[in-house]
């Protein structure tokens, strides 16, 4: 298998006791066939304690109880201690690769950094502009393993990956929301061909929104339509509205208040400062915000950059999987708005903006949207009904 990681991927360390913000919490942690036997094999007392620390999730997996939502492995000193009795092996996979989120699909090997892990954000707000794959340096465990993806067809996802990093980072004037948009139109054109079977135009097709209108005149959706000419005027291209709402509706207060309170008191500011603005006014007054930040931070519109770039790294690859394209696109854009939003709130909430702060934010973002099949589902729902 040949296998590729990001450029920064060997430059992790975890920083364990040291750690600002913990991941051995507020997860639902999967443990794997391959551990779960291990303590099956153990008939002493530790194996018994080991079997009675997983329940069954519903789903036909097994997953960590969490009392308190900590991992029940987390000693006082807020380390694994199975790490540190040496027994890595009975450890769930998920725990021993965090954050290394390493999949194949088919004959391709990917190596990313997850950045819900504080210490892995930090690193990569360390790196600049576009990231890319390098060769991995030794053999890569595998934690997910897409044995039926079709190699072409990855091949072409991956081609046209760079294609849309190469618009991403085009050096011209158009602002980054310019850029979503005539990204998306690329996705939306090569994703009606998909439609019809016409798998060999990954990477073919066209990023103008003048393109779009030759090629497929009758299939022109809302998003595209609606923000072709709202984007030049400086706007947001996925509509502020429709983060607001997901904001407001996807992060249940109950679920906030026992994982993530820091979370919970910047959607709570957001909600106070934000929910009663006008839906056509919001769009404006976001963007004047954001254009306040960039301009009193230099370095921000490219970190937030960064931030879009790498998770069009993460997710589009994945999109073999189904061969629906919108969907890592949409994932991306999605989370980018959604952590533009928490640092707009994060400022107005009376804040100085820095890297580390910018870290935590990030941290947040990550884990309130990734790795959450049911939120992915309910976003690509909402996006159904009101984007398209
Ligand atoms: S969040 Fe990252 S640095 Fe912190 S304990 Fe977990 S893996 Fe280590």
């Amino acid at each position: 298998m040949k296998a590729n990681v990001i450029s920064f991927f060997y430059k992790f360390k975890c920083t364990a006791e040291n750690c600002t913000d913990n991941c051995c919490r507020a997860w639902e942690l999967p443990v794997d066939e391959e551990t779960y036997e291990r303590y099956l094999e153990k008939k002493n007392l530790e194996g018994l304690k080991l079997r009675l620390s997983v329940k069954k999730d519903g789903k036909g997996g097994r997953i960590l109880r969490m009392p308190f939502g900590k991992c029940p492995h987390l000693s006082k000193e807020r380390l694994c201690s199975l790490q540190c009795k040496g027994d890595e092996c009975l450890m769930p996979k998920v725990c021993r690769l965090f954050p290394r989120y390493t999949v194949s699909y088919g004959s391709t090997g990917i190596g990313m950094i997850d950045l819900a892990c504080r210490e892995a954000t930090r690193l990569f707000l360390e790196q600049e502009g576009r990231l890319s794959l390098i060769p991995a340096q030794e053999s890569l465990e595998i934690y997910w393993e897409i044995e039926e993806a079709d190699d072409s067809f990855e091949e072409a996802l991956l081609t046209d990956l760079e294609l849309i990093l190469d618009e991403l980072w085009k050096e011209d004037d158009s602002a980054t929301e310019e850029k979503e948009r005539r990204i998306f139109t690329h996705i939306y054109i090569e994703h009606l061909d998909l439609v019809r079977g016409e798998t060999e135009s990954i990477g073919k097709a066209g990023f103008s929104y003048e393109y779009l209108e030759q090629t497929h005149p009758d299939e022109i959706p809302f998003l595209l339509k609606e923000r072709s000419k709202a984007v030049y005027s400086g706007d947001m291209f996925i509509p502020s509205g429709f983060i607001n709402n997901i904001i407001y509706s996807e992060f249940e207060e109950g679920y906030l208040i026992l994982y993530h309170r820091s979370a919970l008191k910047l959607i709570n500011a957001f909600k106070k400062k934000y929910g009663k603005l006008y839906e056509k006014d919001a769009d404006a007054f976001f963007m004047e915000k954001w254009k306040e930040l960039t301009g009193k931070y230099e370095w921000l519109e490219g970190k937030f950059k960064s931030y879009l770039s790498y998770k069009l790294q993460m997710n589009y690859p994945g999109a073999g999987i189904d061969y629906y394209i919108i969907e890592p696109v949409l994932m991306a854009m999605v989370s980018a708005e959604i952590l533009r939003m928490f640092i707009i709130t994060h400022t107005q909430m009376g804040n100085d903006l820095n890297m580390n702060d910018l870290s935590g934010l990030i941290c947040e973002c990550e884990r309130l949207t990734s790795h959450n099949i049911p939120f992915t589902k309910r976003v690509m729902e909402r996006a159904r009904k009101e984007l398209f």
